[in-house]
């Protein structure tokens, strides 16, 4: 099968094609960093317009890319929400059209579900090459017959594999297979919006352990840039994390936030608020002169932001240990989860309980096409798809279902939840 997914529901632009096995065939992304780094934030009408000028070409390079047309796909997944209306709205048009044209059932998709299961991307197409790798090494044969071999069981439940590729997959193969995230699993998502720990258990079920009182460590971090000074691409986040690579993690003593509440919350507000008032006490203005002192402040702030998600997540492992013994994998994803600093925390974290770290390549951390293909066709494989629109546009007295504001562990609905 082949799933063309569409992610507009902040400030990128992004579309793929991805196959049944988990490759990605073709995508393409338009990144509006630049638009809004002028603003110190997101604009949504900036936004909107943005997506509508970017959305036709993104559809278009991604099929390209892939050399597929789109009557070959199988189905269009959108994602939904959460996020800015104005936003989604232009994804789930392009989606509706595209569904249309060419009688595609479409899947609306939840944006966090697609952050957190991009994890899987290939799960199937590793451990079903690693078990091929494994019985050919057994039965004693030369690297290339099962560098093709493999190859050859890809072929047959899946598209050709390019001939490049062929050597890479056998390597590849069985290491991959031991990080194939398999259900239920841990998973950490940080991003612009959200901060949530979860248990997931498979698609649509998901126990939420914790999640922000108040603003998600992306904001944060974002926040945090912008009093520095910094220029906010390729995000706040990002840029912020380079800087601090320059200063002393120890220079300012920030408490960790709610170290006196047991649970798996989070709280970034408080943190943010004695980072402000430190910058305009101590660097009301970003100069060359004060350069390592904001260092310092960046450098400090990231080191006590961190260590509340380091407190909370052990205390989610091990709780996730008392009551899964089966949860092998400790899924860290959400732009926030580019971020190196981060990984290499959460990393011993999960070595000492015996887990397996597993972030995905920073390109698939923040908002991409790839995940809502992904998430797309873990759902399609399930028959949870919608039938095809009947015309692009929206009947008179129809509702576009956006959902700006959409709670991922809503069990009562059907496009949230899989009844087991
Ligand atoms: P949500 O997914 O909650 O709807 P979003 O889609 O806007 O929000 P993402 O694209 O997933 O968020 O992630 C963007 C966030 O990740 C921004 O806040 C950005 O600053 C942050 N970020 C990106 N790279 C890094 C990094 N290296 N270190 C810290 N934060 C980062
Ligand atoms: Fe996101």
């Amino acid at each position: 099968a082949l799933i063309l997914g569409i992610e507009s529901s902040c400030d990128d632009t992004g579309v793929a094609v991805v196959s049944a096995s988990g490759r990605v065939l073709g995508e393409s992304l338009a990144s509006q960093a630049d638009i809004h780094a002028a603003w110190g934030g997101v604009v949504p009408k900036l936004a909107q317009e943005a997506h509508e000028a970017a959305i036709d070409g993104c559809v278009e390079a991604a099929l390209a890319a892939a050399g597929v047309r789109p009557d070959q796909l199988d189905a269009v997944a959108v994602t939904i929400g959460p996020g800015l209306s104005l936003c989604l709205r232009v994804g789930v048009l392009k989606a509706r059209q595209l569904a249309a044209a060419h009688r595609l059932p479409l899947i609306p998709v939840h944006h966090m579900e697609a952050h957190a299961l991009v994890a899987r991307l290939g799960a199937t197409r590793f451990a079903a090459a690693a078990a091929a790798a494994e019985q050919l090494q057994q039965a004693g044969r030369q690297p290339q017959q099962v560098a093709a071999s493999v190859a050859a069981a890809e072929a047959a439940s899946e598209a050709a594999l390019s001939p490049e590729a062929e050597a890479a997959v056998a390597d590849a193969a069985a290491a991959a297979a031991e990080a194939a995230v398999e259900f239920p699993f841990l998973c950490l998502l940080i991003s612009g919006g959200h901060n949530l720990l979860l248990l997931v258990e498979g698609i649509g079920q998901y126990t939420q352990l914790g999640t922000t009182l108040d603003d998600a460590l992306g904001e944060a971090y974002d926040k945090v840039a912008r009093l520095l000074g910094l220029e906010l691409k390729p995000s706040g986040g990002a840029a912020l994390e380079a800087f601090a690579r320059e200063g002393d993690p120890r220079a300012l003593p920030f408490s960790v936030p709610m170290q006196r509440r047991p649970t798996c919350d989070f709280s970034y507000a408080g943190l943010k608020t004695a980072v402000r008032l430190a910058i305009e006490e101590q660097a009301p203005e970003p100069t060359d002169a004060n350069r390592q002192l904001r260092a310092d402040i960046a450098a400090s702030f990231q080191r006590v932001a961190v260590a509340h998600l380091e407190e909370r997540c052990r205390r989610a492992v091990g709780w996730v240990q008392e009551s899964h013994p089966q949860v092998r994998h400790l899924v860290v994803a959400g732009g926030v989860a580019s971020n190196q600093y981060i990984r290499g925390r959460l990393s011993a974290i999960a070595d000492a309980a015996g887990l397996r770290l597993v972030c995905p390549p920073p390109r698939l951390c923040t908002d991409n096409g790839v995940m809502v293909a992904w998430a797309g066709m873990e759902r399609y494989q399930l028959g949870l798809v919608e039938p095809p629109p009947a015309s692009a546009e929206v009947p008179d007295g129809e509702w576009l279902d956006l959902r700006p504001r959409w709670p991922l562990t809503d069990r009562k609905d059907p496009r949230s939840f899989t009844a087991p």
